[in-house]
């Protein structure tokens, strides 16, 4: 049984969670947070003293990985060995060791089939950076999402304000732009969008003039 899918691929802090979560939940579908599957093996590896260079090591901490994804209304809590990490989950510290073993091409494919047990009746909304181009290349719908790098910093560092964490701006542009220079010139699922993929630049609109130029692409397309 075959159910549509619909891809948001992007750099990060270009809006695809908030856009996908929207999506999901306005379509009644599965949501899948890739990148949360990235940060859970990282997560997973500096609590084991796994080395993050180490490929074989990773891949099987990846195959053994006791992690569970539970629905709460509108969020969904990460589960590791038994213990709630969804907030460790969003640390720079353990985003910066994602983007390091997410360039491991043997750690990808580790992954894959994990990734694509998310798409089940329904219908899936997948969020990453290669969900369009490696794990679901027969989606219906595929959706690139960009910003530039300045005003997906001013974006971080507004939410980081609103938790009381002050930032600088500069340090957090050059983290952004490391990541995103790391994920776009990997050799294996480098970062860049589909070649049927709508590129929408979300540099100067709203979150709501996001979704809805999404959606009305979604209704034309499935
Ligand atoms: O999207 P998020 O910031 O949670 O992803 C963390 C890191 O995981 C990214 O910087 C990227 O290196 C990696 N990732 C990936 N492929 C995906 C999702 C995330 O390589 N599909």
């Amino acid at each position: 049984t075959h159910s549509p899918v619909i891809t948001v691929d992007g750099p990060s802090g270009a809006g695809k969670g908030t856009l996908c979560m929207l999506l999901a939940d306005k379509l009644g579908w599965n949501l899948l947070d890739s990148g949360a599957i990235y940060r859970v093996l990282a997560l997973a590896a500096l609590h084991h003293g796994v080395d993050l260079e180490s490929e074989e090591a990773l891949v099987v901490l990846a195959a053994h990985l006791d992690v569970q994804f539970v629905a709460e209304g509108e969020l969904v809590k990460v589960i590791l060995e038994g213990e709630d990490v969804s907030l460790t989950l969003r640390t720079q510290d353990v985003a910066n060791a994602a983007s390091q073993i997410a360039a491991l091409p043997r750690v990808r494919e580790a992954l894959l089939r994990r990734q694509r047990a998310f798409s089940e009746a329904p219908g899936l909304v997948a969020d990453g950076r290669d969900m369009g181009t490696v794990v679901f290349p027969q989606a219906e719908v595929k959706i690139f999402l960009d910003a530039s790098a300045e005003e997906r910093a001013n974006r971080r560092m507004n939410q980081l304000q609103m938790k009381g964490i002050d930032v600088n701006f500069d340090t957090l542009l050059s983290e952004i732009q490391e990541r995103d220079y790391r994920d776009r010139n990997r050799a294996v699922a480098p970062l860049r969008p589909a070649d049927d993929a709508l590129v929408l630049d979300s540099t100067e609109l709203s979150i709501e003039q996001v979704t809805a130029q999404a959606l009305a692409y979604i209704e034309q397309k499935l």
